[in-house]
């Protein structure tokens, strides 16, 4: 069975977080620049590339069982090149190498810039690349293609904290920032490109730095990327909480285009958990931390990370949990139950929870966090915000967009179209969207007009 010599089609399948998906499409423009063209099925295309996120739960798994259905030759005998990357392919590089020979190439997220060169390695025997090159891949990747009102933009990656359950700082290497005049000369790329808001990309954004130029932190980087014409919101992802300082929190209230949301993952409402997690934060310093952003910017929207059923959470431990949730009423939250991932501290630590408690767990937790959300959309019904349009709805004549606290909006506008920010007022909320109807000018304005 062979693999196609002269490669014409690609098409990539993310999965896992943003900065995999932002990775997914930089990738994808290093394949069309080399003359491929995107495909929306994995079955029309002769370059598969599979970029793995080990957040996942049973991220291996998934990426065998996929590289197992591409394997299966086509109608003509053929079968896709497949490219295993991510961070999965970082970590267990030599031994999906072992249990899935028919991987053509496997490349770390450190690495990727080099895939085309790979590709063309690859027709004579698997290649691999998982360095962590000095030299960053994002001075050679192309310009991006991308045609779309909201655009990733990737920071900063990696991490110094080694939190004892996670992975990323094996998987993505020390904390590095972009250059800033770098990241302006994207941004305006993008706004260029008819990309309208920006979400800035890092396993800890908050802790940028820029690393050429004036030495700026992340609100340093806010308030420059606001000065572009054109660029009408600024998001950022994800923070820790450790790194949330003053000048941040004065961002959010003097740089009008940084939206009033905050994605700071505590994890665990008990501080003996947060230190058996290395953290560097307790229960404490993360709700004062909240309590100073929010004094500063009452109408600011959190979100949350957390893990149940880590090793030696007690029922009492867990009720911390259930009891932050409650207390800072978090607009939206990822809840994951704590899985064993190879070489972290975690893994090896005496006991492990069972399946079953931290199933249990789990689904009073998705409660608490679904009564949370549904209060917070509740609370902005009657406030009239700009609604960014993003794509359409189910309902003919219905547009979905984001608020500027990053809720689902659901609203009819005869003549709007996506990419369009539209002034509306809420007036529904459900758990994980809100109703919106388009201000109607009053009789004066629209004579002023
Ligand atoms: N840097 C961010 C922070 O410090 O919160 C988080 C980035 S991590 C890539 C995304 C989320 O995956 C974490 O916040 C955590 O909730 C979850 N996660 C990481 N490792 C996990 C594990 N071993 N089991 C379950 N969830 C995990
Ligand atoms: Fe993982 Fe902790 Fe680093 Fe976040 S701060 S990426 S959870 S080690």
């Amino acid at each position: 069975m062979t693999s196609p010599a002269s490669p014409k089609t690609y098409h990539v399948k993310s999965f896992g977080c943003q900065m995999n998906v932002y990775d997914s499409e930089r990738m994808g423009d290093l394949l069309s620049a080399d003359g491929l063209t995107a495909v929306d099925s994995p079955d029309a295309a002769d370059v598969v590339v599979l970029n793995t996120c080990h957040i996942r739960e049973r991220a291996a798994e998934k990426l065998y069982s996929d590289i197992g259905r591409l394997r299966q030759p086509r109608a003509d005998g053929s079968r896709p090149t497949i490219v295993a990357a991510g961070c999965v392919a970082q970590a267990e590089g030599a031994e999906i190498g072992r249990r899935a020979p028919d991987v053509d190439v496997i490349v770390g997220p450190l690495a990727y810039h080099r895939l085309p060169e790979l590709l063309k390695q690859s027709e004579t025997g698997r290649a691999v690349d998982i360095d962590m090159p000095a030299v960053p891949k994002f001075d050679s990747l192309p310009q991006r293609r991308i045609a779309q009102a909201s655009a990733f933009l990737t920071v900063q990656e990696g991490c110094d904290k080694f939190c004892t359950f996670c992975v990323v700082p094996y998987t993505r290497g020390p904390e590095t920032s972009r250059p800033a005049a770098d990241l302006i000369a994207e941004a305006q790329a993008l706004v260029a490109r008819g990309v309208r808001e920006v979400t800035l990309l890092g396993q800890n954004v908050n802790a940028y730095v820029d690393s050429l130029g004036a030495g700026l932190s992340l609100s340093g980087l806010i308030r420059a990327l606001a000065e572009i014409d054109g660029l009408e919101r600024i998001r950022y992802t994800t923070s820790h909480p450790r790194d949330m300082h003053e000048d941040l929190i004065a961002a959010h209230v003097e740089v009008p285009k940084l939206m009033p949301y905050l994605h700071l993952p505590v994890q665990s409402g008990s501080s003996r958990i947060l230190k058996a997690m290395n953290r560097a934060h307790t229960r404490e310093s993360y709700l004062a931390t909240l309590a100073t952003l929010r004094a500063a910017r009452p109408d600011i929207a959190l979100s949350g990370d957390f893990i149940v059923g880590f090793p030696g959470e007690t029922e009492a431990d867990f009720e911390d949990t259930l009891s932050i949730v409650r207390e800072v009423q978090y607009a939206a939250a990822y809840c994951f139950k704590y899985s064993i991932r190879p070489g972290t501290p975690a893994a090896t630590m005496p006991d492990q929870l069972s399946e079953a408690v931290k199933d249990e767990r789990l689904a009073r937790l998705l409660a608490a966090v679904s009564e949370g959300s549904l209060a917070f959309n509740r609370s902005t019904v009657g406030r009239r915000c700009k609604v960014l349009l993003e794509r359409p709805g189910r309902k003919p004549g219905q547009l979905i967009g984001k608020t500027p606290w990053l809720q689902s909006a659901v609203v009819s506008i005869p003549g709007a179209a996506i990419g369009d920010l539209v002034e509306v007022d809420i007036v529904d909320a459900h758990p994980n969207s809100v109703e919106a109807v388009p201000v109607v000018p009053s009789k004066q304005e629209s004579a002023a007009a």
